[in-house]
Parts: structure tokens; sequence; C-alpha cells
């Protein structure tokens, strides 16, 4: 048998805490928070993993900490096995990282820029992550566009033209112009109405056969973890208290914790 492949994503006893409290003139210790106790989890290639976990359970302080945007306490991160558990240093180094992972929020509206036209905000990524000259870039720019449903009137439309569903949908153009090996994805189809979220997790699932990217893909929405995720995360206050293949994790917790957000998940698609 030949050797695994190496997972595109290896995060291990990932910690993050957080300061509390305002020290006094006397400089009385501070309080601390432990926001992620200790993670640790592989992405394969091509793989999605699922982190569920009701709010306040360390999912938005784990992706920030795989973008860069939050630094680790303790613990590493290494992604297409290289380092990021510490910031980077030389702009090439920042660049090689957004090249290899990308993020996608859940509110395009702050994400975005509100003067940028959809097309202007695929151009700007490939700008800084290929060599493509400007024609082919907006050829590329229009080829990304259409990829992700967006006609030529909505690429050149600025965010507050579009409704929520084509907003995402630029963020995820976005996302996908840098050709990452791995998304993270926060809530990312949160804020949707369920028939629209139906057609961004669609074409999420679409762009992942085609390309081969990785996701990790973050929400306290069990029906949406059990539709996208081959392996599933649990995060309760911090702590990882399951993780495994989603049918088992979601079918058969082991964790009371999981089937209580099991239980608290509303019915969806029936009457
Ligand atoms: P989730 O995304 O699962 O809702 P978060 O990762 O955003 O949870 O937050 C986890 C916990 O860490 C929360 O209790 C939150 O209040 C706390 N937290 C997040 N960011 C900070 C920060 N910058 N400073 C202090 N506490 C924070
Ligand atoms: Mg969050």
């Amino acid at each position: 048998m030949s050797a695994p492949p190496e997972p595109v994503v290896d995060v291990r006893d990932l910690r993050k805490v957080y300061p509390t409290g305002t020290p006094g003139p006397l400089g009385p210790p501070r309080g601390e928070f432990v926001a992620l106790a200790g993670a640790t989890f592989q992405v394969a290639a091509g793989e999605c993993l699922g982190i569920v976990g009701e709010s306040g359970s360390g999912k938005s302080t784990t992706a920030r900490m795989l973008a860069g945007l939050e630094r680790p306490t303790a613990g590493t991160i290494s992604v297409l096995g290289h380092d990021r558990s510490r910031p980077a240093r030389r702009t090439a180094e920042r660049h090689r990282r957004g090249g290899q992972l990308q993020m996608v929020f859940q509110d395009p509206y702050t994400s975005l820029d509100p003067r940028q036209s959809a097309r202007d905000t695929i151009d700007e990524t490939l700008r800084l992550h290929t060599r493509l000259s400007r024609t082919d870039r907006a050829d590329r720019v229009m080829e990304i566009a259409a990829s992700v449903g967006l006609d030529a009137r909505q690429a050149a439309a600025l965010p507050s033209g579009l409704s929520g569903g084509q907003r995402q949908r630029v963020a995820i153009a976005r996302a996908l112009a840098a050709d990452p090996r791995v998304i993270v994805l926060d809530e990312a189809v949160s804020a949707l109405d369920v028939s629209i979220q139906a057609q961004i997790l669609n074409l999420l699932c679409d762009i992942r056969d085609t390309t081969g990217v990785a996701y990790v893909f973050i929400t306290h929405d069990l029906a949406v973890v059990r539709h996208m995720a081959d392996q599933v995360l649990v995060l309760q206050a911090g702590h990882i208290v399951e993780q495994g293949p989603t049918e088992r994790v979601l079918d058969h917790p082991r964790h009371a914790y999981t089937q209580r957000l099991r239980e608290s998940v509303p019915a969806r698609g029936t009457p």
C-alpha cells in the first residue's frame, strides 16, 4: 500500500487564549479566556471538513488563525507542508499563503469593497496571485465570474447593486481567483435564504468537483454540514468533543453535546 497523501491542512494542538480585563495601575494579573483549548485535525486534498458548534464555541477563532488573521497562542498550523503558525514576515510569504488558502466570510457586504465591481475585485486577486497579462486577466475575470454564475451585468455591478446571494458569489469568485488549495468558509451561507443557500452550496460542490479544492466549512447548521462535509469536528466551548466521518458523527453521536446540537436543529424541508 502506498503512504496516505500528505494533508493540505495539518493542525496540531492549536490553542488561542484571549486576555480579559484591564490591568490596574499596579498591573494585577489579567484573567484569560480560552477560546480554543488545543485542537488537532487534518484536511486532505479535495476534502471538506465541517466545523460545527454553538455560538461562542471557537469556530471563527479557528478560522481566523488558519487564515493568519489571528496569531495562535500555541500549537502549529501547516498548509501544504509550510508552517504558518507565525505571522508572515515578507510580502512574498504573505502572497504565497494567500495563494494556498483563501477565506469566505459570512457577510459579503462587509467583506467586499463597496466601491469595487465584481470584475475589479476578481482582477485585483488575479494581479496579486498570477502573472497573467492585462488581456489574459480580462478573459480570466469573465471566466471566473461565469463559473460562479455571475453574468456580465452582475460582474460590472457594485456590491450595492447585487443581492445577498450574488454578493456571496463574488466573494467565492474572489477566493477562486487565487487558485487556492483550501478555502475556509466561516458561516458563508448562514445569512442567506434557504433556497439561495442551496444554490450556493451546490455551486461550492461543483467547484470542488472541478478544481479539487479542499474546504474548511464552518457552520452552526447541522443540515448544511451534512450536505457538505466528509469529516466533521464538533466544538464545545473551545474543546473538540467529537470528530469523524460526517454520517457517523451526525447519525450516531457519541457525545451528549452533539446529540443536543442535533436536537436543536429545526426540521428542514418538511411541511
Ligand atoms: P464562534 O465563531 O464559534 O461563535 P468565536 O471563535 O467567535 O466563536 O469566539 C469564541 C469565544 O472567544 C467567544 O466567547 C468570544 O467571545 C471569544 N472571543 C472571540 N474573539 C475575542 C477577542 N478578540 N477577545 C476576547 N475574546 C474573544
Ligand atoms: Mg463565528
